[in-house]
């Protein structure tokens, strides 16, 4: 897919998935802590960790966080999954908030897009898919974040010749004009929930076929036979 492709392909998928901002209500910390609840899992058990931890704890702060057990952390998020690796990363996470940045995530987010995204790395349990999601989702720092859904239909329209995080951002990132980046990762991932699945894509249903390499390599030939026969 050229440029060209891809602008067209995203402007129909902006207005097909009118933009869901999950992050809207939430505080930058409540956003860092559902992104690492987040790691593999699915969304529906990421929301129940995140949930029950709020009803254990009163509100997501990070002084709350840093006073409460690890074990008390594991059992209210449980549902998210890996409890017993997330709950102590959690703990850890707030902590340093607390102590670094005086439980002020938001000044973190208020330095330029680099420094911040650097602060963000040298937490324990976030690489740089959460402090992408955060720096986006908490600032609209103007990064694209590439979750399982946009790797691999990044991989399908072939814009990146690895399968490397930084590689596929990069790919998109110099697309994507900067106020664009949070809406059109929105955008993808729900295409990927909705018809671009990783097992059995619904390509007869999709709005962006005619630009899709994937769909011209592997379905295009097949539904030419089929009309055909
Ligand atoms: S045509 Fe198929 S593979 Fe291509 S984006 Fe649409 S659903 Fe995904």
């Amino acid at each position: 897919m050229d440029r060209r492709a891809f602008l067209r392909t995203m402007r129909r998928l902006e207005a097909r998935y009118p933009t869901e901002d999950w992050a809207r209500d939430m505080t930058p910390f409540e956003i860092l802590v559902s992104t690492i609840l987040s790691q593999s899992t699915t969304v529906a058990n990421e929301r129940r960790g995140l949930d029950d931890l709020r009803m254990a704890v009163g509100r997501i702060t990070p002084d709350r966080l840093a006073a409460a057990s690890d074990a008390m952390i594991a059992r209210a998020i449980w549902h998210a999954g890996l409890a017993h690796q997330k709950a102590p990363r959690i703990r850890a996470v707030a902590q340093i908030v607390l102590d670094r940045w005086g439980g002020r995530l938001e000044d973190v987010l208020s330095h330029p897009t680099d420094r911040a995204r650097m602060d963000l790395l040298s937490l324990p349990g976030v690489g740089p898919k959460t402090a992408d999601v955060v720096l986006a989702m908490a600032a609209d720092h103007p990064t694209f974040p590439v979750d399982t859904h946009i790797a691999r239909i990044a991989r399908r329209w072939g814009l990146a010749p690895r399968a490397e995080y930084e590689t596929i951002r990069k790919a998109l990132e110099r697309w994507t004009p900067p106020a664009k980046r949070k809406a059109w990762h929105l955008a993808i991932i729900a295409h990927g929930r909705v018809l671009c699945k990783a097992r059995d894509p619904r390509c007869e249903m999709c709005p962006v076929r005619p630009d899709c390499d994937w769909y011209r390599r592997n379905r295009k030939g097949e539904r030419a036979r089929a009309t055909k026969g």
